[in-house]
């Protein structure tokens, strides 16, 4: 098998690399990039995806093409569709019968991926990564931890850190993740759910050296959004459950707001508390129009039957 890949000029192994923005990270990275996957004396390509880059991250990204062209193609999306989207297309087109996720932005050392490699070798077919001590804001490393704390809870999907994009997937886990078409998904936990015998092991995590995170508030919530609606119905349940329990209190208080109107008759105090309830329960019921409106929209996406991304042209496709 391997001796016909080698014929055929298959890679073993594909590098996937998502990219918005990110010019400053680009030289530093392709260069560490080439280093510790040369170390590696196993065939390789890597492929960068454009995620709609508005800086010179494209035309960096081609540069280095052209000086490395039989290891490195580029695919060039149309607009900003997303970093799972952008791996999502690159695993559409990678040949490697392994294949590794990482970020463009430095965070996730490229020195590491050996260490995924030798949990491959060893028979598992998802290599998950959970990093050693996080260089994110303490907001972020919050907000991730209390996620990986309900996804736990309310999903089937077990992993410490699912938020690290540092991870090796075998082909036949990659060949589900395609076939499965979903358009807003979190890549590492559709991942899971594919894989016979997963894995992880620690690596490091370092800061970001340049650029900025490409995570507002907004696009973090809708994340993790994805990630919770994406893989459980959960929070429907509980909705229900919710509705049901208050209900059955509502019952138990009219029963009681009678007995005092026969007993006591007509009363005017409490207002504000009635008022403070009220108020509480539309909350409640915005919420919940919110959140069947999330399950909707995921709906709504995947029967729509548009492309999930658009690609203007691929660099180096042979
Ligand atoms: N990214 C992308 N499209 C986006 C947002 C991010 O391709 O819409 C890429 C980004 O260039 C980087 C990776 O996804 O390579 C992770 O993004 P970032 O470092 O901003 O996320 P964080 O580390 O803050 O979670
Ligand atoms: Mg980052």
């Amino acid at each position: 098998m391997a001796k016909e890949r080698k014929k055929a000029k298959i890679p073993y192994l594909s590098v996937v690399v998502p990219v918005y923005n990110e010019e400053d990270n680009i030289p530093n990275l392709c260069e560490r990039l080439i280093s510790s996957l040369d170390k590696l004396k196993k065939p390789y390509e890597i492929i960068f995806t454009n995620d709609g880059s508005k800086d010179r991250s494209l035309e960096l990204l081609t540069s280095f093409h052209a000086k490395h062209s039989d290891r490195i193609r580029i695919i060039d999306f149309h607009g900003n569709y997303g970093q799972h989207m952008a791996i999502m297309a690159a695993f559409e087109f990678c040949q490697g019968e392994v294949i590794v996720t990482l970020d463009a932005d430095l965070q996730n050392p490229p020195e590491e991926i050996g260490k995924l490699l030798v949990k491959i070798d060893e028979g598992y077919d998802y290599v998950g990564s959970y990093r050693d001590s996080r260089k994110d804001n303490a907001f972020r490393t919050y907000v991730s931890k209390l996620v990986n704390f309900v996804r736990e809870l309310i999903t089937d999907i077990k992993m410490s850190d699912h938020g690290c994009m540092l991870r090796a997937y075998s082909r036949e886990v990659i060949r589900q993740i395609i076939a499965s078409q979903e358009h807003s998904t979190f890549i590492p936990a559709l991942a899971y759910k594919f894989a016979f015998n997963p894995t992880e092991v620690e690596v490091r995590h370092d800061e970001r050296v340049a650029g900025v995170s490409k995570y507002n508030l907004y696009r973090l919530i809708r994340l993790n959004f994805d990630l919770i609606t994406g893989f459980s119905l959960v929070p429907l349940q509980l909705f229900t459950m919710f509705g049901m329990v208050i209900s059955l209190l509502s019952g138990f208080l009219v029963v009681y707001m009678l007995g005092r109107r026969i007993l006591i008759g007509p009363e005017a105090e409490g207002v504000f508390t009635l008022f403070a309830i009220t108020f509480f329960l539309i909350s409640v019921v915005i919420m919940g129009i919110g959140l069947v409106g999330e399950y909707l929209g995921r709906i709504f996406q995947n029967i729509s039957h548009r492309p999930r991304f658009v690609i203007r042209k691929i660099i180096g496709d042979k």
